[in-house]
């Protein structure tokens, strides 16, 4: 069986299935190639269950195809809808943007960078609105918390009391969502 094996200074074998279906082992700096191998063996049948929920999550897909002209519409519609958004909750929390700008990322919904500038996708326009603002609430948050510690999360909370849910929620949607633009 092929694998990917990546070596740290770890102390336990981990095994990961991937988004694609293969396997990663994550392995101490010694462990022998016999020993993760019969590992490997031992967790045959969880790595075939693993694999076969993966494969019906992506057959769950909903895809929705959008043309190029089509994008620049959204994007447009984003960058109003997300400014709104930001100056409803910028009000609330004390902390403005220096600008707001709207790309075509896949993978992640917003960013913050140290100038205090905040990227989203134009993809967040096709979640639920609640959603939406759980990742505002987040970039607006990295205005005052540039990471994600707990001083950050508390950020979060102090506007957003039920941002766990949210997130956990947005993380589903994530794989239940596919936007392509064709
Ligand atoms: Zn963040």
């Amino acid at each position: 069986m092929e694998y990917k094996l990546v070596r740290s200074k770890r102390k336990t074998l981990a095994l990961y299935v991937r988004q694609d279906g293969s396997l990663e082992v994550r392995a101490p700096l010694k462990t022998t190639k016999n020993y993760i191998e019969d590992f490997i063996l031992q967790k045959q049948d969880w790595i075939t269950a693993t694999r076969s929920k993966l494969s019906e999550r992506q057959e769950a897909k909903k895809t929705i195809r959008i043309s190029a002209a089509d994008a620049t519409k959204y994007k447009k519609q984003a960058k109003e809808y997300l400014q709104q958004r930001c100056r409803y909750y910028s009000e609330l929390m004390g902390l403005s943007p220096t600008a707001i700008r709207i790309n075509s990322a896949k993978t992640r919904w917003g960013s913050c960078n140290g100038s205090g500038e905040i990227n989203f996708t134009f993809r967040l326009l096709f979640a639920p609105e609640d959603l939406i603002d759980y990742v505002v609430v987040h970039e607006l948050a990295h205005l005052k918390e540039l990471n994600h510690s707990p001083a950050f999360w508390a950020v979060v909370g102090h506007t957003m009391p039920d941002y766990g849910a949210r997130r956990k929620r947005l993380r589903e949607y994530q794989h239940q969502v596919e936007l392509i633009i064709t």
